[in-house]
């Protein structure tokens, strides 16, 4: 969606795609209460009290057909979502419904709303702050509890707050340099070490703290990739099935039954993980196997960890060492699978470190699995607590460019004759990278760019 276009009225289904009890249809902008009127006849015969739900037909204005019976609330601007005149249709869940009643909203001038826009006008109305907005479609899309739980978090404005002092201290600090610049010989000399130690306590330790907080905490926010990876037959099958709970992946007695990445979310100690089953690594059988393979080497590539499983139950192959050396520099667990069958090897003998012994067919060891990689993802931060700000990648990669603005002006504030000028650049960067977080004097394709993550309708 485009900032530029937030005068005209949209609409969007708000609930999701597919069939359910109820769909509702939003409406917002400067025409929505003319449109849903137009839509609403029952509106005509009594005055419409806003925010109260009322049962009617929605008709086509053009034919008089009734095309559903929903419930309906109307907004009045800035006391809805928006800041907006909004109008809300809660219409019976079939598609069919729904994009008959969108289609009529169409037909008065509506447009149809881009991903987030709903969000992005209660942002551009002062309602939300850039951080807040993001939370709100963190709470759309959350997966995992405490995704939700970080999203809540960010939606009570924590993140928007704490940057305050932080920008404060920054602007005070660009207020005295720029009058050093301006007149250079009415204004003080630039106070360089008290600026310096102002500029240090007020915004780089603040703004280092909520980078510090996020240590070992992205997986929670951004989920993570992790491989189930091994020579055929060990078990990787058994094992996704087992974790999944329930039959995804073919099993087979047969090595090289799986040929392809076959993955699916799920959450693992609390992190919402990509879970992969790959094809058994070792000679390739055929064609179709060496694809197959090609697939899982470059999954492994690039995920956040790998689970190297081991068969317990049979002597190592050459081919379980070749997958050992393939993950040896990576982030990994080593598993060993196949716990309810006597042991042919002892794992200490291996000399790479401690492994887990599981069964994926008895079950025994996979709740310790699940808190191993949570820990081995997470480096062994503590889970966030409620309310606890931490901040996700994109705020992260912001703050991070903020803070080094900041520590650039402290340290050049600290030496025996600072420049004015370059102080002054700092701290311009320093600002522009925090509003990058919180929206305020962002760009618009910085705030577009969020916006485009959001799902329509929301
Ligand atoms: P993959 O080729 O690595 O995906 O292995 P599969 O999951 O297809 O399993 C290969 C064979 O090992 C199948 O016959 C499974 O039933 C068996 N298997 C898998 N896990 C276990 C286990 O924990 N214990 C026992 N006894 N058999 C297992
Ligand atoms: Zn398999």
């Amino acid at each position: 969606p485009s900032i530029m276009a937030a005068q005209d009225t949209i609409v969007a289904r708000a609930t999701a795609a597919g069939a359910g009890g109820v769909a509702i249809v939003r409406l917002s902008g400067p025409r929505s209460w003319a449109v849903g009127r137009a839509l609403l006849p029952w509106t005509a015969r009594r005055p419409i009290i806003p925010r109260r739900m009322e049962l009617g037909l929605v008709v086509d204005p053009a034919s008089g057909e009734a095309v559903d019976q929903a419930l309906a609330v109307f907004f009045r601007g800035p006391h809805s979502y928006t800041t907006e005149d909004s109008v809300e249709i809660h219409c019976h869940g079939g598609s069919a419904c729904v994009w008959r009643v969108i289609g009529l909203a169409q037909a008065q001038g509506c447009r149809l709303a881009g991903p987030g826009e709903f969000t992005m006008r209660a942002m551009l109305g002062g309602r939300l702050d850039l951080t807040q907005a993001e939370a709100v479609g963190r709470l759309a899309a959350a997966q995992s509890d405490i995704e939700a739980r970080l999203a809540m978090a960010m939606l009570a404005g924590g993140l928007g707050r704490a940057l305050g002092p932080a920008r404060q201290a920054i602007v005070a600090a660009a207020a005295s340099v720029e009058a050093a610049i301006d007149f250079p010989d009415d204004a003080p000399e630039l106070a360089g070490p008290a600026q310096a130690t102002a500029l240090e306590d007020g915004a780089a330790r603040p703004l280092a703290a909520l980078l510090a907080g996020t240590v070992g905490r992205a997986a929670y926010w951004e989920g993570a990739k992790v491989a189930i990876c091994g020579r055929p037959n060990v078990g990787k099958s058994s094992l996704f099935n087992a974790l999944l709970g329930r039959q995804r992946a073919i099993v087979s007695e047969r090595p090289g039954a799986t040929r392809d990445v076959v993955d699916e979310v799920l959450i693992l100690g609390g992190v919402a993980c990509r879970l992969a089953d790959t094809a058994g690594l070792g000679p390739a059988a055929d064609e179709l196997d060496r694809l197959g393979q090609e697939r899982a080497t470059s999954f492994l590539a690039d995920c956040d960890l790998a689970l190297v499983l081991l068969d317990g139950s049979r002597p190592l192959t050459s081919a379980d060492h070749a997958v050992l050396a393939l993950c040896q520099d990576r982030p990994r667990l080593l598993v060993v699978n196949k716990a309810d069958l006597p042991p042919a090897w002892q794992p200490s003998a291996l000399g790479l470190g401690p492994t887990l012994a599981i069964s994926a067919t008895s079950g025994l060891g996979l709740n310790e699995l699940a808190r191993a990689v949570a820990e081995a993802l997470c480096q062994g931060a503590a889970e966030p607590a409620p309310g606890e700000v931490v901040v996700n990648a994109r705020q992260r990669a912001a703050l991070g460019r903020g803070l080094a603005f900041v520590r650039r002006a402290v340290a050049e504030l600290g030496r025996p004759e600072p420049r004015p000028e370059l102080i002054s650049l700092d701290l311009a960067g320093a600002l522009a990278a925090l509003g990058e977080v919180d929206g305020q004097g962002a760009p618009d394709e910085v705030i577009e760019a969020v916006f485009s993550t959001f799902c329509v309708g929301k």
